[in-house]
């Protein structure tokens, strides 16, 4: 088999696990990071490694800047060069002075302070950015992001491994054999999501499995399973009866992120509808707080149209009358979101 053959080989699947996040109902409460880290990222090497995480939009992010550290392909499906990521852009695994503070008898006198890996004074971290807004007052404006892996479906971490040590299972989940991996981390330079990290304990590169000990079993991956704010739906693509389904396809307002990274990827955002800005005299306008060209960077021009089926069914709602997709996105049923997901942890 030649190298092409065998990379659309690695590329495909039977079929496509998605996720899909609310951001209208995202609180940035951090429990999908905390359900990720409790379980998967607590070998030595992985204290830098959010494999889920949650970021202040617009912002930096985390890891920090991935937008402009290039990966993915062009519009005629050329792969982009891309860096890599440091581990002060990974979070710098800060340390704090703990000891010093809870047990000595001037600890009232010390405050908590961050210090870099190095001992330096920490200059940036994770979600050090947190709640920052964009936009001037009275019309600040932000939004939570929560990521992961996409999982996708043309995914350039699988092209650029020299070693083909990454490659889909039937159900669509992107894995990396750690077998296989010398740790080259080409891929983590051709994701532009920046979604591979480097764990310098085994040298090998890492990143989100999709919980796939779980999914095996019926249970949602962790992240989407702990969201408090049930701003989740998970299942197959195409099984017409899921909330994945019926967002993505049927009523298109769930939206891929950076769909212009050509990666097609299968985590997918209900964009955020926001409040109404006000004008120079202090009064309500009937435009949104977050610009729409905003949106438009992230999630495409798509954004519009799916921004204005939200904001007509939720009219419709308001004016009592039934709408299917704001039943799906209230969410009285957690089982609901889950398709065939809903087996319970044990
Ligand atoms: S998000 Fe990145 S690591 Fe995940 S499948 Fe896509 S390219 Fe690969
Ligand atoms: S658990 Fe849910 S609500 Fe909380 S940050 Fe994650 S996605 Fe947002």
């Amino acid at each position: 088999m030649n190298s092409t053959s065998e990379k659309q080989r690695l590329k495909s699947s039977k079929r496509q696990l998605a996720t899909v996040i609310d951001l209208n109902k995202c609180m940035g409460c951090q429990s999908c990071t905390v359900a990720c880290k409790n379980i998967w990222t607590q070998r030595p090497g992985t204290e830098h490694m959010r494999w889920a995480n949650v970021g202040t939009y617009p912002g930096r992010g985390y890891p920090r800047d991935w937008q402009s550290k290039g990966g993915g392909y062009d519009k005629q499906g050329r792969a982009l060069q891309g860096q890599l990521i440091n581990i002060v852009d990974a979070g710098d695994n800060l340390q704090f002075n703990h000891d010093e503070v809870l047990n000595h008898e001037d600890g009232q006198n010390a405050r908590l302070e961050p210090r870099s890996a190095d001992g330096q004074t920490a200059k940036w971290g994770y979600n050090w950015d947190e709640d920052q807004a964009s936009g001037k007052w009275p019309n600040a404006f932000f939004f939570y992001l929560p990521r992961k892996c996409n999982h996708c479906s043309n995914a350039p971490c699988i092209d650029a491994c020299s070693r083909n040590a990454i490659s889909k299972r039937d159900d669509g989940v992107v894995l990396i054999d750690q077998d296989r991996c010398t740790g080259h981390r080409h891929c983590v330079e051709a994701c532009p999501y920046k979604m591979i990290y480097f764990n310098p304990a085994t040298k090998r590169s890492e990143k989100c499995i999709e919980c796939f000990p779980r999914i095996d079993k019926g249970i949602a991956p962790a992240c989407n399973r702990q969201c408090v704010g049930r701003t989740r739906a998970y299942g197959y693509l195409d099984d017409k009866d899921s909330q994945v389904y019926k967002l993505v396809r049927q009523w298109k307002v769930a939206l891929p992120l950076h769909p212009e990274y050509g990666t097609e990827p299968n985590v997918y955002y209900v964009p955020p509808m926001s409040t109404y800005a006000y004008d120079s005299d202090g009064r309500l306008t009937d435009d949104m707080r977050i610009p729409l060209e905003v949106l438009e960077q992230y999630f495409g021009p798509a954004v519009h149209q799916a921004l204005a089926t939200l904001v007509a069914q939720r009219q419709q709602r308001k004016d009592g009358n039934p709408s299917q997709l704001m039943d799906i996105l209230i969410s009285k049923v957690w089982q609901d979101r889950f398709s065939e997901f809903t087996n319970e942890p044990v």
